[in-house]
This record gives C-alpha cells, structure tokens and sequence, in this order.
C-alpha cells in the first residue's frame, strides 16, 4: 500500500493505487468507496491493537488489485509479528529506536504516514514530493518478490567503539582514490523494505540510479538527495572532493547497523551497502561528512620525495569531537551480546541518549 493512497485515490478512485515495479501508478481497474477508505485510514491511529491486522487487510481488499492484494497480504505476513506489538509506539512520542523496537517504529512510521496524523510537512517531505519525482524508471523487467533478505554485515575491528574507529580513519592519509573521487553520497530504499537504506556515493547520482534500477530491476525512491523544497539544502546538490573518503566515514559512522543482501533477487548479486536506520538518520549523517569534507580538512604534504594527503593540524585539534556518532542516535559498539534478536535487527545502543538527554524523533 503506498504511502502517498491518499493522494492517489483522491486523484483516481477507479484504479488501483498501487506502484508497478516500473515505478509508475498500477493501470488495474479498481473501484474504490474512498469516503470509507479515508474513514479507515484516519481510524488507524486509535483502533484497538487487536483490530490492527484486521483493518489492514480490509484496506488491502478496498483499495488494490487482486496482483496488489496478493504482494500486500505477502508483506503483512512478514510484518505480522511487529504489527501486534506496533500500537504500543504508534502514539508521539516516539521512543529512542533500541534493537528490540527497530522494526516496530519503521512500522509506525508508515502507520502514521497512511494514518496522517504526522505532522503533515514531515509526512510529504518523507513520503510523496522527493522520492515521487526522483523514482528513475526504466523497463524494469518483473521480479517476483519485492522483499529482501539482509543479514548483518561483518563487522570488522568490532572491538572498537564507532568514535575509536572513526578518529583512525580521519587519521589515515587519503588514498590515491580518495584524491581523485569527487561526487555526491546517495540514499535510497526500495519501496517495502521498510527501514532498509542504501548508502554510497557516485559522480553522477541520476546515472547511477538508473543503474541501479536496470541492474537489480526494481523501483527504487531517493531521500537524498532531495529535490523536493521541503527537505533539501542547496549545498546537496554541489559535488564535494574526496567523496570515497565520505563514503567511508559515512559507512564506519554506521558500522554497527550495516546490513547486507546476499542475493539481490534482481541481479543475483551481493550488495554490501545497505543500513537498518531511520533515513532521516542516514541523511543526517551524509550530510555531516560532506559539510565536514567541504571545509577541506585534509593538505598535501612532501614527506620525503612523496606527496600525501595528510589531516591538517587544525583539523587534528577537533579530531576528538569530529569523530563523535551524532548524539541522536549513539552507535555506539558491541555492547549487546545477549540482547540483540536473533534475525540480526538493528544493533544500536542508546547510550548516548542518556548522556545527551535528546531523543531520536522518527
Ligand atoms: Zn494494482
Ligand atoms: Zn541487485
């Protein structure tokens, strides 16, 4: 069920709403009483936790076609098991994202995007305008299942915190690939994963977009960088130097929520760069290290005969502060051993939280 039905609907009841793997509306005839599907969407919000299941599935026979129905019902199972326990969190305020509730508040994000009792900027700036106008489709030929299998990603140097692993890669001099890479840092989903972000960097996003949807033949929706007037900076949009060495500072920063895709269903292909976060968390982050690589940190130097690209001193003097995980959400290291569940869901300590007092808003 797409996030922007509402808008979908009002603009045409008589077809599905639906996204085709083409990244365009659903062209299937499909009647919709829409005064009663608006009525169920805002009851989300306050029907009784032992409705929930059902009132979705109702939503589902209301609203899609029969091709639809059967990938949305596919889903609701493998939600079904969050799905129970996502009435504790559906109410604001959001409670600070812990390995247990990880999936549970992605859900209640959705929840109250359908629901719409976000705040409404927040609910089109994340749902409707950017990844709307960004989707690149091309002829995606069909793929049978729109759900990926991720499994947590070995972490390497897993004795160290986030913070000690950053300040050693700020320290290390540039490669001769991080001299020459200049670009921007992308981050996408593909729709139904809820929570699952891929982050990299390319010279030309839109190129590598529509690489990407030709490579693994399914639609994906861009949140940075956005286009839309909501939620972009006009900085995004500049190409910054060194943009491997973002790349890598964005992905060490995330360590610990890094995910991968042994076999994308699409290209059959490994796919190492996925992150179990909150986008507006990704987003965060990336935009950090490009502002941070923007101030130019890092100045040739002759040692020897050789020329390397080395932190400045003055850049060293803030090391310790600029290798800090953002406080709104502490990545902070291989704390749970016997807390994390089974599957491999987010693996994010809040021990920052505590010291900072500030709280993760999904
Ligand atoms: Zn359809
Ligand atoms: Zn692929």
């Amino acid at each position: 069920m797409p996030r922007d039905i509402r808008q979908s609907l009002s603009k045409d009841n008589q077809h599905c709403p639906s996204q085709t793997l083409k990244g365009a509306r659903c062209k299937n005839t499909h009647r919709a009483n829409l005064s009663n599907i608006i009525h169920s969407l805002d009851s989300l919000m306050s029907i009784k936790p032992t409705n929930f299941v059902q009132c979705i599935n109702d939503l589902v026979t209301a609203t899609l076609c029969s091709v639809h129905q059967k990938v949305a019902r596919k889903e609701l199972q493998a939600w079904g098991a969050d799905l129970s326990h996502v009435c504790s969190i559906r109410q604001a305020p959001t409670p600070p994202v812990s390995p247990s509730n990880y999936r549970i508040v992605a859900l209640a994000d959705w929840i109250r995007t359908i629901g719409h009792t976000d705040n409404p900027s927040q609910g089109a700036a994340i749902s409707v305008s950017q990844p709307a106008k960004m989707s690149t489709p091309t002829n995606v030929p069909r793929v049978f299942t729109t759900i990926q299998n991720f499994s947590r990603y070995p972490i390497q140097d897993s004795r160290r915190s986030v913070a000690e692993s950053l300040e050693r890669l700020l320290l290390r001099p540039l490669t001769k690939a991080d001299i020459s890479s200049q670009g921007h840092m992308y981050v996408y989903w593909q729709p139904g994963n809820f929570g699952h972000l891929k982050i990299g960097r390319s010279s030309d996003v839109d190129r590598r977009m529509t690489e990407w949807v030709a490579q693994c033949k399914k639609p994906l929706q861009v949140y940075f960088p956005s286009r839309g007037d909501l939620d972009g900076h006009p900085d995004d949009m500049l190409p910054v130097n060194h943009i491997q060495r973002v790349e890598a500072l964005v992905h060490m920063e995330l360590k610990y929520c890094r995910r991968i895709e042994n076999q994308c269903p699409g290209c059959a292909k490994a796919h190492k760069e996925w992150f179990e976060i909150p986008h507006r968390l990704a987003v965060d982050v990336v935009r950090k290290w490009m502002a941070w690589m923007r101030t130019s940190p890092y100045e040739k130097r002759l040692s020897g005969t050789e020329a390397q690209w080395v932190l400045k001193d003055e850049a060293k003097l803030r090391l310790k502060g600029v290798a800090q995980p953002l406080k709104s959400i502490s990545i902070a290291g291989p704390t749970a051993k016997s807390g994390r569940p089974p599957s491999g869901h987010l693996a994010v300590s809040g021990a920052g939280d505590a010291k900072s007092g500030r709280r993760l808003t999904i």
